[in-house]
C-alpha cells in the first residue's frame, strides 16, 4: 500500500539519499525506536498520523518492516534546511492488531534463526558472540546482531542461515567490542581469561591449576589454603558434596568447583544468560543461581571442565575477575532503570553511572559490561575493559572490599552492609538551583566498615552496618574510594582472615581519626563535609513492573533462592531474541525490559532468602536453601494466622549471612549445625537482634508467635514490623 508512483518517499530504503524529504511540506519527519533492539532512526512519512508517544506503528525501512514505537515528530523549525536528518525509513500505519500477531510471529521465527545461526557458528572459528536475532514483520529479513569483528566469511554464512529458513536476506550487525583487540596471553592463563596480576605470578597459578584439575592423584584432594585464596581471586571456589543431591540438580560426588560470574552492575545480555545455562547443564549440577551481589554462580563443575568452560566464558566475554577473592568486588546498585517520577531520575541515573564508572576504575581487568540497546542508546557500558589506574597494591588487597550505592530515597542493595557505601543525595540534584539560581552540584555521603558477617565462635567479632564518614562532591567519587582503597590496603591489622576486613580497620581507627585521616590526604583535592548528617537511605523493594523514564516497560522476575533451572531456558531464549536487556537484581530476581507477558513467573508478596548452604558450599554448618521452603512455609502460615500479613524472611548456613538474615525481619543463621540463632526487627539501615535460638521450624514458630500476635494488636495504622519491633523496645 505504500509504493507507488505518487509516494515521493517511493524508492529502494537500501539507499538513504532516496529518502531525503522531496519537499518539507509533503514529508513529515518522525524520530521512532525500532522493536525489538530499540536502534533510533529517523523516518519519513505523507500519511496523516498522529501517533501518541510510544504508540506501536509499522516502518519499512531497507531491511524490512518492523514494529516501531513512535517517539516524537521533528518538525521542520527544530532541522536546518542544509542539513536535514537522514530518513532511514517510512512510518507506514499505526500498528494494527494482526501486525501485533505478525510482530509474535517474528519472534518465534526469530528464535529458529538464534539456533539455526548458533549451529551454523559452531562449526566455525569465528571469533564471534552471537547476542540477538531478529525477523521482520513480512518473514523476509533478519538481523543477527553479534559482538566481535566483522568478517568475510560471514556473508556466506549468511546466505547459508537465510536457506535453512527461507529467509530473503540474513544481515550480520556488529556490536561494538567493549574489551577492543584482547591482550597477549603470555601468562598461560586460559586462552579468553584475562590477566588479573602480574604475568610470573599468574603463570604459576595456573600451572598448578592444571596439574589440580587434570585427572590423576590430585584431581579429588582439598587444596592448600594459599592456593584456594588465589583459586577464588580468579573466582573459582573447591566444593565439597556433603549431602544427597538436592532435587533438580547434579552436583558430583565428593569435590568439585563452584564458579562466580560478575556483571556490570547486575548488566548481562540474554545470550550470555542463555549461554551460562546451557553450560552449567553440560559441565555443572544444572543450574545457575543468581547472588545478592548480583552476579551468577555455577555450582558443581568438575576440576577436569575448569580449562575448557574458562575458554567458553572468554569466547563469550563473561568474566570471574572481581566475583570472588581479594579484591573490590562487583559493584552492587539497584538495577531499575531511571524511573519517570520527575525530581528523582537524575539521582537514579547517577546510582548506575557510578556503579559503572567504579567498576571501571576498580574491578580487576576483566569483561563485564551491559549493552543499553534501550535507553536511547546501543553502545556498550562496560565495567571493565580496562585494567583499573590503581596501583599494584590496592589490586591485592587483604580482603575482599565490597562497594554498594544507593540512593537516599531507595536502598535495595543493603548498601549499609558494604565496606564502603556511597548514598547519592536526591535533593542536591536540584535544591541550589531552585533556591539560589546556583548551578547544582550532587552529593553523595560515604559510609565505610559495613560487613555483615561474624564468627559465632569468638565474640571479638560482630556484625556492622558502616558508619557515616562524610559527604563529598559526586564527581569525586572515584578520588575517594581510591584513597579508602589505599588506606586499606596500608592499614590491615596483623591478625587472623577474618579480622583483615576493613571493618575492623574502622572499628579500632574510628570515625573522628578516620576523618582527619581523610582530609589530610585528600588536602585540598576533596572536600570532605560533616556539617549536616544524613537521613538514612530509605529501604526499597522492586514491584513487578517498573515504568522507565523513557516510557519502557521493565518487569521482575523472582527465582526462588535465585535458582535458575534447565526448565527456564525457554523464558530466556525468548529474551535473547528479544535482545531484551538484562539486570541482576538484588533479590533473587532478574529485571528485564522484555514486551512478554506470557508465563511471568507469579512475584510472591515479599520474597524470602535462603542462600546455598548444604550440600555445597564448604563454610555451612546446616543447610538454607534445600530447607528453605520448610521453614518459610513455617513462618508465612504463622504470619497469616496472626493476620499481619506476609514476614520477609531470610536463612543463611552459616553465620557469614550471604542471605542478608540481619538486615531481613526475621533472620535465621546457623551458628552450629543444632543451633540457629533467630534476629527480628532487622532493616537495610538497622541490624536485626537476636532473640533466641531454635533447631526447627516448629520451634521457630513458637519462639516468634507472641511477638507477631503483639504486633497485630498493637500496630499503629500501617507500621510495619520493624518499625513497630523497634518502637516497643524489646519491651
Ligand atoms: S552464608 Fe555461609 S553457608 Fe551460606 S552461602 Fe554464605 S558462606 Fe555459605
Amino acid at each position: 500500500m505504500t509504493h507507488n508512483a505518487d509516494n515521493p518517499l517511493h524508492g529502494s530504503f537500501g539507499d538513504k539519499h532516496d529518502l531525503q524529504p522531496a519537499t518539507s511540506r509533503s514529508i513529515r519527519t518522525m524520530l521512532v525506536r525500532l522493536q525489538p533492539a530499540g536502534d533510533l532512526i529517523h523516518c519519513g512519512t505523507i500519511h496523516d498520523l498522529a501517533p501518541a508517544r510510544l504508540q506501536p506503528v509499522v516502518v519499512q525501512t531497507g531491511e524490512g518492516v518492523w514494529i516501531a514505537d513512535w517517539l516524537s515528530e521533528i518538525h521542520p523549525d527544530q532541522t536546518s534546511a542544509e542539513n536535514p536528518p537522514e530518513l532511514a525509513g517510512e512510518v507506514l500505519r499505526l500498528a494494527s492488531e494482526e501486525d501485533q500477531q505478525s510482530s509474535i510471529a517474528a519472534e518465534g521465527l526469530a528464535l529458529r534463526l538464534h539456533d539455526e545461526a548458533t549451529a551454523v557458528l559452531a562449526n566455525t572459528s569465528l571469533p564471534i558472540v552471537l547476542v540477538a536475532t531478529e525477523v521482520d514483520l513480512e518473514h523476509r529479513f533478519a538481523k543477527l546482531r553479534f559482538l566481535g569483528k566483522p568478517h568475510e566469511a560471514l556473508g556466506p554464512l549468511a546466505d547459508q542461515i537465510a536457506r535453512r529458513i527461507d529467509l530473503q536476506r540474513v544481515q550480520w550487525v556488529s556490536l561494538q567490542d567493549p574489551l577492543g583487540a584482547p591482550g597477549d596471553n603470555a601468562s598461560g592463563a586460559p586462552s579468553g581469561q584475562l590477566q588479573a596480576l602480574p604475568d610470573r605470578q599468574e603463570k604459576e597459578f595456573w600451572d598448578r591449576w592444571d596439574t589440580v584439575t587434570s585427572p590423576g592423584p590430585l584431581l579429588d584432594h582439598a587444596l592448600g589454603k594459599s592456593f584456594r585464596v588465589a583459586a577464588g581471586n580468579r573466582g573459582w571456589y573447591q566444593q565439597k558434596r556433603r549431602a544427597a543431591n538436592p532435587a533438580g540438580r547434579h552436583i558430583p560426588a565428593g569435590r568439585s568447583w563452584m564458579v562466580r560470574i560478575r556483571t556490570a552492575a547486575g548488566g548481562i545480555l540474554a545470550s550470555q544468560l542463555v549461554q551460562l545455562l546451557k553450560w552449567a547443564e553440560e559441565y555443572g549440577d544444572g543450574t545457575l543461581r543468581l547472588t545478592m551481589r548480583q552476579s551468577i554462580q555455577l555450582h558443581g563443575i568438575a576440576g577436569q571442565s575448569s580449562d575448557e568452560l574458562m575458554q567458553k566464558f572468554g569466547d563469550h566475554l563473561l568474566s570471574t575477575l572481581g566475583s570472588c577473592g581479594n579484591s573490590v568486588r562487583n559493584l552492587t546498585c539497584c538495577p531499575l532503570p531511571p524511573s519517570d517520577r520527575e525530581g528523582f531520575r537524575a539521582a537514579e541515573q547517577a546510582v548506575r553511572d557510578l556503579a559503572i564508572g567504579l567498576g571501571n576504575d576498580f574491578l580487576p581487568r576483566g569483561s563485564a559490561f551491559e549493552y543499553r540497546f534501550s535507553e536511547q542508546r546501543s553502545t556498550p557500558v562496560s565495567a571493565s575493559p580496562k585494567p583499573p589506574p590503581a596501583t599494584e597494591s590496592i589490586s591485592q588487597l587483604p580482603h575482599k572490599f565490597k562497594i554498594g550505592i544507593a540512593s537516599d530515597h531507595h536502598d535495595c542493595a543493603d548498601v549499609l552492609s558494604n565496606d564502603l557505601g556511597i548514598v547519592v543525595r536526591t535533593a542536591s540534584f536540584h535544591s541550589d538551583r531552585f533556591q539560589t539560581g546556583a548551578p547544582s552540584v550532587p552529593l553523595v555521603d560515604l559510609y565505610v566498615g559495613g560487613s555483615t558477617s561474624y564468627r559465632a565462635d569468638d565474640n571479638r567479632s560482630s556484625p556492622q552496618l558502616a558508619l557515616w564518614l562524610g559527604t563529598i562532591p559526586l564527581e569525586k567519587a572515584s578520588q575517594a574510594t581510591e584513597m579508602l582503597l589505599g588506606m586499606f590496603a596500608r592499614r590491615s591489622l596483623d591478625a587472623s582472615r577474618h579480622f583483615q576486613r576493613w571493618k575492623y580497620v574502622v572499628q579500632r581507627t574510628g570515625i573522628p581519626i578516620l576523618v582527619d585521616q581523610f582530609r589530610q590526604q585528600a588536602g585540598d583535592q576533596i572536600d570532605l563535609v560533616r556539617e549536616s548528617p544524613p537521613a538514612l537511605p530509605r529501604p526499597g523493594r522492586h514491584p513487578a513492573e517498573v515504568r522507565a523514564s523513557n516510557g519502557q516497560t521493565w518487569r521482575r522476575w523472582h527465582f526462588p533462592c535465585g535458582r535458575i533451572y534447565q526448565h527456564d531456558l525457554p523464558t530466556l531464549q525468548r529474551w535473547a531474541t528479544e535482545s531484551a536487556p538484562i539486570r541482576v537484581g538484588t533479590d533473587h530476581d532478574l529485571i528485564v525490559r522484555s514486551r512478554m507477558t506470557d508465563g511471568a513467573m507469579p512475584l510472591p508478596p515479599i520474597a524470602d532468602r535462603a542462600c546455598p548452604a548444604m550440600p555445597t558450599c564448604p563454610l555451612a554448618v546446616a543447610p538454607a536453601e534445600t530447607e528453605w521452603k520448610e521453614w518459610s512455609t513455617a513462618v508465612q502460615r504463622m504470619a497469616e494466622e496472626a493476620a499481619i500479613g506476609p514476614l520477609p524472611f531470610a536463612i543463611s548456613g552459616c553465620s557469614n549471612g550471604c542471605s542478608r538474615p540481619l538486615t531481613t525481619v526475621l533472620g535465621v543463621i546457623a551458628e552450629t549445625p543444632k543451633r540457629r540463632a533467630v534476629f527480628l526487627g532487622g532493616t537495610p539501615t538497622r541490624l536485626g537482634t537476636r532473640v533466641g535460638q531454635v533447631n526447627s521450624p516448629a520451634e521457630l514458630v513458637q519462639l516468634i508467635r507472641p511477638w507477631l500476635l503483639r504486633f497485630h494488636h498493637e500496630r499503629l495504622d500501617d507500621e510495619d514490623f520493624a518499625v513497630w519491633f523497634w518502637r516497643i523496645g524489646l519491651k
